[in-house]
């Protein structure tokens, strides 16, 4: 990923989405914290996301925000729906871990602590789309899901559409109990290629878990973009597992103009 500091504040982009000129895009990084909800640094929160509005050049007053409830649910964004959830998780779109938008210069933000977020790019209708893909909603398949609803409502073309999955736990660090990988099991038929063994529990690989899914709907394999960063061991990023009750949050922000 590309890093680009402002002053104090630095920002992470996917290599092929920044040579996109309709799209605006970026992946926040520590220590500053973009969830008012949770962690250190919190009160700080909406003024971070507002400043990141400033250096992205979108509205913050039309910042859109799904609740994130670790479901495989993805809404589109209608006109009533623009700056839900904006200053914080109480007025975000509820029992939602996903948001499409086709309305130009509204900026959908998610938050992330070990958890995948994926984005995609439809560079032709244009519209744009987000989701929080936990191991939960990975196993329910909410990056597909993501993605046909695109095709669905947007007539996109999954083969156009250019996709990224933003940095998060890693296979280097992602464990995993037995449980997992049974649930895993019982929904996706491809579920022993995502989990090797580690001691006595394993090591899910989410990336390629969710990679997998933007290819079943159809995305090309070149159009997908891994940010590659471990938020448990690459210490710019918030990670739940390593700081536990302290972590912040790191803020996935996409619009089109
Ligand atoms: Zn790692």
């Amino acid at each position: 990923m590309i890093a680009q500091a402002f002053g104090d504040l630095t920002l992470l982009r996917f290599e092929r989405l920044s040579r996109e000129p309709g799209l605006v895009h970026a992946v926040t990084t520590r220590p500053h914290n973009y969830a008012p909800h949770r962690g250190q640094g919190a009160e700080m929160a909406v003024a971070n996301r507002r400043r990141v509005c400033e250096i992205l050049g979108v509205d913050f007053e039309k910042l859109t925000s799904p609740s994130q409830v670790h479901g495989g649910e993805v809404l589109p964004v209608e006109e009533a729906d623009v700056g839900r959830g904006r200053d914080g998780r109480n007025s975000a779109l509820r029992f939602v871990d996903g948001l499409i938008c086709d309305i130009p210069g509204v900026p959908l933000i998610l938050m992330s602590a070990d958890c995948p977020l994926v984005c995609a790019y439809d560079p032709d209708r244009p519209a744009v789309g987000a989701g929080h893909s936990s191991w939960q909603g990975t196993v329910a398949g909410a990056t597909t899901q993501m993605i046909r609803l695109m095709a669905r409502r947007y007539g996109s073309d999954p083969a156009r559409l250019l996709t990224a999955i933003a940095p998060s736990a890693g296979p280097c660090c992602y464990e995993v109990g037995d449980e997992v990988r049974r649930i895993a099991r019982t929904r996706m038929d491809d579920a022993d290629d995502f989990f090797s063994p580690h001691g006595d529990r394993f090591l899910f690989n989410l990336w390629e878990a969710n990679r997998r899914q933007l290819i079943a709907a159809g995305v090309r394999p070149e159009h997908i973009e891994i940010g590659g960063l471990c938020s448990i061991c690459d210490h710019r990023l918030w990670s739940h597992r390593r700081d536990g009750a302290e972590a912040g949050r790191t803020a996935l922000v996409i619009a089109f103009r």
